[in-house]
């Protein structure tokens, strides 16, 4: 039991008694301290079924308990490991009915919470709803009741949107359902008000256990307060350092509180990193440095110096990805061990994935984004693919299916049903059916009409797309055949909200960019000059699209690069990472509008906060880490220059932890040598 864990770590799992707090660094091993503890709390007898561990994420809790699972084998599936909403869920449904809340009440989602708030504020404009569920989100995270957000407002502004939040709990409250706020706020009034529910948990819980502790907001601490009572049984472990959800309510004070609240609480502290090389961790340290100390903390490794942190200048975009991805194609060769899954690219925001996504399916390696939605996987993407897979390979019915539909064009439900019927029955795919002499046997005259039309279409443009060869060409056609389908209008109709429509627009755009780029030929590299790369027709290019699109699937087996929001890569590690986009204005991060009226101090907050996210980042890799920025990054439709994150330079401080790419040295001296060919003075004979 004791194995695997350092003199700190035993203790910290052995204080079963009372309050214990672990304060400690990246990599420590506190997310360890946790599994540990539960089977230790198991070996010393509290049945499995009194333990709640919280995590932060869904994911976590998997991973935690299958953990625990090799830990303590089948018992562990009886520990309570989930996130604070999720037990939230639990409480309620058990005794919500104190409340007035029936066991089976619903939880709505965004979309749901979004289209009742335009009811209640009697708007149809999908942004004005987000914005007040924003807010009403925030007051409900403080606690706030709508009572108190009228009372409390300060000007009409706030009095509009308090009034709408009563509505808004009122139609709730007549629905029987709660949103994502309430999953806390709500067992926090049941255990408050309801002496006999308080007490009934805090006897059946006999310890709770808590990750990323830095992280909980103030409704979720007093709902931790709630459920240890004054035995105060629970185990806290977190990293002030890795604090990065203060934008969503998080707070430091929690940690600030604990020990005045629990004066018996024991603080153990963690100084040994079990997951990076030390030049990794003194990159993360010089990061860390200039922020204010809340707890002072050393954090050292034995794992070895191992390599520097390498530091890559990418002309734009495209190259940067390219050169990620060439990096990890490199290092995978270099060791017949490594797998896919050892490899992260970690970014600041969702949209950045993209040109990873669309470099990594050119190289054919397969991944998955973790922490927001693949740019694949967009409707309007997958749409666009699945007739690009019907071009290629005519059986392939879901691909049918959905190009036969979107955008609409006459072929029914009914229809599709009973083509679906006959192809069955005759062993064929839709397509073929499409064309069998006995079709008419089993669909009526007019629909039969209207399939081949389509099947004429996708005959055309399989036809088409074999003859056109050529970026030019290529983007010419597809073009057209937007048109032609009339996709943008499809767009405009199926989405009430222009703004989202003309940014799904703005995909499909990209997507046939990129597409086009793939045929070849006559292309400006980035130094705007032209050159000629391969030709090829589409036909040849889609296939090879169509084929990786496939890729997604293979995703089952999980042995994939992970793609992730630096947010959602907390808590987790890699043998490789590239951490890209630290750009100054990517990371840390600034709205050009929105940061002008703010105060020095408040801005002061938010680069603190930045500079947490790239110490998380910085902390995943445990054997390499390489950091990239774009000397030219695209802002909407434009490119503008870059400069390199002042995170960047706060790394190299110290010589030995960061090393330039190479190729930059090279490029340098070229570009020397050029500058002193032209400016070398005129031979004198
Ligand atoms: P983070 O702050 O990123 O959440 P953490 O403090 O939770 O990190 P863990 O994820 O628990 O750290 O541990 C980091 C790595 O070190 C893991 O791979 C873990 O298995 C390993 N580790 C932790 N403690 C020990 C130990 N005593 N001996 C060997 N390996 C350890
Ligand atoms: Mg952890």
């Amino acid at each position: 039991m004791s194995a695997g864990l350092n003199l700190a770590q035993l203790d910290a799992v052995n204080h079963l008694a009372g309050p214990s707090l672990v304060l400690a660094g990246a990599g420590s091993g506190k997310t360890r301290v946790i599994t540990h503890k539960i089977a230790r709390l198991i070996q010393a007898g509290l049945a499995a079924d009194r333990i709640a561990a919280i995590t932060f994420t869904n994911k976590a809790a998997a991973e935690m308990r299958e953990r625990a699972g090799q830990l303590v084998g089948r018992d562990a599936r009886k520990v309570l490991i989930c996130t604070f909403h999720a037990l939230g869920v639990r409480l309620l449904r058990e005794d919500g009915q104190v409340l007035g809340l029936k066991p089976q009440f619903s939880i709505l989602d965004t979309d749901d919470i979004t289209s009742l708030l335009k009811d209640c504020g009697g708007t149809t404009d999908a942004n004005t709803a987000r914005a007040w569920q924003w807010t009403i989100s925030a007051w409900k995270g403080a606690g706030m009741s709508a009572a108190d957000a009228i009372r409390q407002a300060k000007d009409e502004s706030e009095r509009q949107t308090a009034a709408i939040m009563a509505r808004y709990e009122e139609r709730l409250t007549a629905y029987q359902s709660v949103d994502f706020d309430d999953l806390i706020r709500l067992p926090l009034k049941l255990l408050g008000e309801h002496a006999e529910v308080r007490e009934k948990w805090q006897k059946k819980l006999g310890h709770v256990l808590v990750d990323e502790y830095q992280d909980t907001n103030a409704t979720q601490y007093e709902l931790l307060k709630l459920l240890v009572g004054e035995r105060a049984r629970f185990t806290a472990v977190g990293d002030d350092d890795q604090s990065i959800y203060g934008w969503r309510g998080a707070t430091l004070d929690n940690l600030k509180k604990l020990p005045i609240d629990f004066p018996q609480l024991r603080v153990i502290k963690l100084e040994q990193n079990y997951r990076s090389t030390s030049a990794i961790l003194r990159a993360a340290n010089n990061v860390i440095g200039p922020n204010p100390k809340l707890f002072p903390k050393t954090l050292w490794s034995d794992l070895g110096e191992g390599e520097p942190v390498r530091v890559v200048a990418a002309d734009n975009e495209e190259h940067e990805a390219e050169r990620a991805v060439a990096r990890l194609q490199s290092l995978r060769a270099s060791s017949p061990h490594k797998e896919w899954r050892d490899f992260a690219i970690l970014y600041r925001a969702n949209h950045m994935a993209r040109s990873f996504e669309q470099a990594l399916r050119r190289a054919q390696i397969p991944y998955k984004v973790s922490g927001g939605q693949s740019f694949f996987d967009k409707a309007e993407i997958r749409d666009l693919c699945a007739w690009l897979r019907l071009l290629v390979n005519n059986n392939d019915d879901p691909a049918f299916l959905r190009s036969a539909t979107t955008p609409k064009r006459g072929i029914g439900h009914t229809t599709l049903g009973q083509l679906g019927t006959f192809a069955t029955q005759y062993k064929l795919s839709l397509f073929e059916a499409l064309f069998s002499h006995s079709l008419p046997s089993a669909v009526n005259a007019r629909a039969i009409t209207t399939l081949h039309e389509f099947g004429r279409a996708v005959n055309d443009l399989e036809y088409r797309a074999r003859h056109t060869v050529g970026h030019e060409a290529a983007r010419a056609f597809l073009t057209e055949w937007l048109k032609d389908i009339g996709y943008e209008q499809h767009l405009y109709d199926s989405e009430d909200n222009e703004k989202i429509a003309a940014a799904r627009w703005t995909n499909v755009l990209d997507f046939c960019d990129w597409v086009a780029g793939r045929c070849g030929g006559q292309i400006a590299d980035e130094a705007g000059a032209q050159v000629e790369t391969e030709r090829k027709s589409l036909l040849e290019v889609v296939q090879t699209i169509a084929l990786i699109s496939t890729l997604s699937e293979r995703e089952q087996d999980q042995n994939v690069v992970t793609l992730s929001t630096l947010h959602a890569s907390k808590g987790l590690e890699w043998p490789h990472v590239v951490l890209v986009g630290v750009n100054e204005g990517l990371l840390p991060f600034k709205t050009d509008d929105a940061d002008s009226d703010l105060s020095a101090e408040l801005l002061a907050q938010r680069v603190q906060e930045e500079r947490r996210l790239m110490y998380v980042g910085i902390t995943r890799a445990q054997r390499t880490l390489a950091v990239s920025w774009l000397k030219r990054r695209k802002k909407g439709r434009e490119s503008v220059p870059g400069t390199p994150s002042r995170f960047i330079q706060e790394m190299a401080l110290d010589q030995a932890t960061v090393k330039e790419d190479p190729r930059e040295k090279l490029r340098a001296l070229r570009a020397e040598f050029a500058q002193r060919a032209t400016a070398a003075p005129p031979n004198p004979a």
